[in-house]
């Protein structure tokens, strides 16, 4: 069993505010975990040392909202098959890891790519993020995810369901497959022809139906939603996390604090459609967007003032928003009122929590996975630190980028 040290560095724990000055730390080099830290002289002998140059050290991004290998742009030119989709989720992965993200939950991948991605990971390595996959998304017909699929559009994106019983065998599926997220699609998007951002999409039964078989099977929940309705849908029927939450009541925020229900605002995709999007989709989603964009803000500013819990998630994969530009989202919630801390917080604890690794990931104390990043600059004081483009990032103790 063979240790490095990492010395000489200015480390964020990313339990606690405080950041450990003139500080080190060990990895064994076999199980890829912390075994020790400290600050000042080094108290332990190691085989490899590395000296972090009075560099800042932080734990890795866990992105608990993304949907890798989703295609935009391509999508007038070339149909979008599995292939394509694949092809796309191993670059976005990869590019992930370079922009600081080690773990992800991803939320909706056509053709369940993700999952199938991750079953063969053991014999077929790739570099990219640790994953929990949830495959295919639940919509209703004519829902937010109903989108064509396939050479001649034979498939869909989505499981379409119009009962909880389609919801049952849909979870179920997801399950047998390898799938360990339920993504709900609750209410109606942004980026939907036909719908509006409050239509209430699955019904309450439906909603429950879902976190009842998914929960007994040790799987995630998240849900997209967006209308005041819908949201409270996701908080009573006890949904894991809330995705977005546009038009989140002051009731719900209460009742979320209570359950101890996430949110996990993606901004960054709102802000990026409001201000880059004109004439690069249609009409009626960059007018939505526009219309909904302030509201978004400020019911997100109310939950964050009131000390829901969070989570960083940024819709990736949508437009100009990929996974690698991850640490712009800790920008937005700054602006949306967040201190530095809570904003990695939400990166780290808060994302690990939600997906139930927070014993092992989401921060650097003893026994959790050494995945980390070295920036030049100290994210407590700017986390506009965490967007530097050559930061290093390192998985398991191994440096990767
Ligand atoms: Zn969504």
């Amino acid at each position: 069993m063979t240790k490095t040290v990492f010395v000489n560095c200015n480390l964020f724990v990313g339990n606690s505010e405080e950041l450990l000055e003139n500080a080190w730390f060990v990895v064994d080099n076999e199980t890829g975990k912390l075994t020790a830290k400290g600050t000042g002289k080094v108290t332990i002998t190691a085989e490899q040392a590395v000296d972090l140059n009075g560099q800042y050290v932080m734990s890795g991004l866990i992105n608990a909202y993304t949907h890798v290998g989703l295609v935009n742009a391509a999508k007038d030119h070339y149909p979008e098959t599995e292939i394509l989709v694949t092809y796309k989720a191993l670059k976005d992965l990869k590019s992930g890891l370079k922009g600081g993200v080690t773990y992800i939950i991803s939320c909706g991948v056509p053709f369940d790519v993700d999952v199938k991605l991750k079953n063969m990971r053991d014999a077929y390595p790739f570099e990219g993020p640790g994953m929990r996959p949830a495959g295919m998304p639940i919509s209703i017909l004519g829902g937010h995810a109903d989108q064509p699929l396939g050479e001649n559009h034979e498939l869909n994106a989505a499981h379409l369901i119009n009962s909880p019983d389609d919801v049952r065998k849909a979870v179920r599926e997801q399950f047998k497959k390898g799938a360990e997220n339920v993504k709900l699609m609750d209410t109606g998007g942004i980026m939907s022809q036909g719908d509006q951002i409050d239509d209430t999409e699955l019904s309450l039964e439906e909603m429950k139906m879902a976190v009842e078989e998914a929960h007994s099977k040790h799987m995630t929940v998240c849900a997209h939603a967006e209308g005041r309705l819908g949201i409270h849908y996701a908080v009573v029927v006890g949904v894991d996390s809330v995705e977005h939450g546009f038009y989140v009541s002051d009731e719900d925020i209460e009742l979320m604090k209570k359950q101890g229900t996430f949110l996990s605002p993606t901004l960054i995709a709102g802000h990026q459609l409001a201000v880059y999007g004109k004439g690069k989709m249609t009409d009626f989603s960059y007018q939505k967007m526009c219309e909904h964009v302030d509201a978004f803000y400020a019911h997100v500013a109310k939950a964050i003032k009131s000390g829901v819990k969070l989570a960083l998630g940024t819709d990736a994969g949508t437009f100009m928003n990929p996974l690698k530009n991850t640490a712009k989202e800790l920008t937005e919630l700054v602006r949306a009122g967040a201190s530095n801390y809570q904003a990695l917080h939400a990166a780290g604890l808060g994302s690990a929590e939600l997906l139930k690794i927070d014993n092992e990931y989401g921060s650097l104390e003893e026994g959790r996975y050494a995945d980390f990043l070295v920036l030049k600059a100290n994210p407590l004081e700017n986390v506009s630190a965490v967007e530097q483009d050559d930061k290093q990032v390192y998985q398991h103790g191994v440096r990767k980028f």
